[in-house]
């Protein structure tokens, strides 16, 4: 990927711990996600083990910098192309109105309906046309319904990319893309099928017809990693991190979800915005440059750097957060 990176300090055979750099920002609200800090703690962290070289236990460590998180699925691509296949753990944090040691992630698949139907004039001919329009409103109005049927950590949220030309033509073509997310990857694919099965019936009841679009970029769940987790603990308190009152229910997705089901990984939120700042608003990304977010960053740098010492310092520790992660699977 263009706009990735990887930097690498090697001071001998040992464990590879990597270190993960966010760093898109979102269409017209800027760092309203706070990836500004999460990159610049990722590669402080980098800098001061660096800093520290002559002075490392042996091991590997990897600052790798995973671009289009907000969609584009960069974590996926760099997997998929072998990034993390000689890398035992990895680590990163995600700024939050809060610090939390381990927040869960849904699962996200993202899916697209297109809608054809047959264009007339809406006053003159309106029997002669076919309303994709209507097709798509319908699959909405049934998806309404099916939210009551699903758990109460399932997200199901879309958008009409695409509504009609003008009002006095019976639309031809809409589109509409949903996102469907859940906690656990098979009930995921299951939500997916009834999501598709509502724009199937809306389709049917219209008499248009459809095409479904999937997407490529499959968000996996958040896996936890005790020893990972732990050690986090320990020193997120000398660097004065608190952790914060968990809220269980505010839950989003991210493709670390996916680096976390294939090797031991964390991320921990930490926070960088007033408690009570909704995230992917406006006044987060007032907040991502913020004093309070450049504590948060210091405070996570030193965090990963020490954590990561740790762990070069004592390589049972990674096996022992390798065993935890097999004893999942
Ligand atoms: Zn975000
Ligand atoms: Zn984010």
């Amino acid at each position: 990927m263009a706009t990735a990176f990887r930097a690498t300090i090697e001071t001998g055979a040992g464990p590879t711990v990597a270190i993960l750099c966010e760093y898109d920002a979102l269409p017209g609200i800027g760092h309203a996600c706070g990836h500004n800090v999460i990159a610049t703690s990722g590669a402080g962290a980098g800098a001061a083990l660096a800093a520290a070289k002559a002075q490392l236990p042996k091991g590997r460590i990897l600052v790798i910098g995973t671009p289009a998180e907000e969609g584009g699925g960069g974590k996926v691509k760099l997997i998929q192309g072998g990034v993390f296949k000689d890398v035992d753990c990895a680590m990163m944090i995600h700024g939050f109105d809060r610090t939390l040691l381990h927040q869960d992630l849904l699962g996200i698949v993202r899916v697209t309906f297109e809608y054809t139907g047959k264009a007339a004039h809406a006053s003159v001919d309106p029997w002669a046309g076919v309303n994709a329009l209507d097709a798509c409103i319908q699959t909405f109005n049934a998806i309404s319904m099916l939210r009551q049927q699903v758990r109460p950590e399932c997200r199901i949220h879309g958008i009409i990319t695409s509504g009609g030309a003008a009002a006095n033509i019976i639309p031809e073509y809409a589109a509409a893309t949903f996102y469907v997310r859940a906690r656990r990857i098979d009930t995921m694919w299951e939500l997916h099928k009834r999501v598709v099965a509502c724009a199937e019936g809306a389709a049917r009841a219209a008499g248009a017809g459809l095409k479904v679009i999937q997407h490529d970029t499959v968000y996996e769940p958040m896996n936890s990693n005790k020893v990972l987790l732990d050690l986090f603990a320990a020193n997120m308190k000398t660097a004065g991190l608190a952790e914060g009152e968990p809220i269980p229910d505010r839950l989003g997705s991210s493709d670390v979800g996916n680096v976390s089901q294939v090797i031991p990984t964390i991320q921990p939120m930490v926070a960088i915005a007033p408690l009570g700042t909704a995230i992917h608003s406006r006044e987060f990304a007032d907040a991502a440059v913020k004093p309070l977010a450049r504590a948060g960053l210091l405070a996570a740098a030193k965090t990963m750097a020490m954590t990561t010492l740790d762990l070069l310092a004592e390589p049972g520790l990674v096996e022992k957060a390798k065993e935890g992660f097999a004893a999942r699977r």
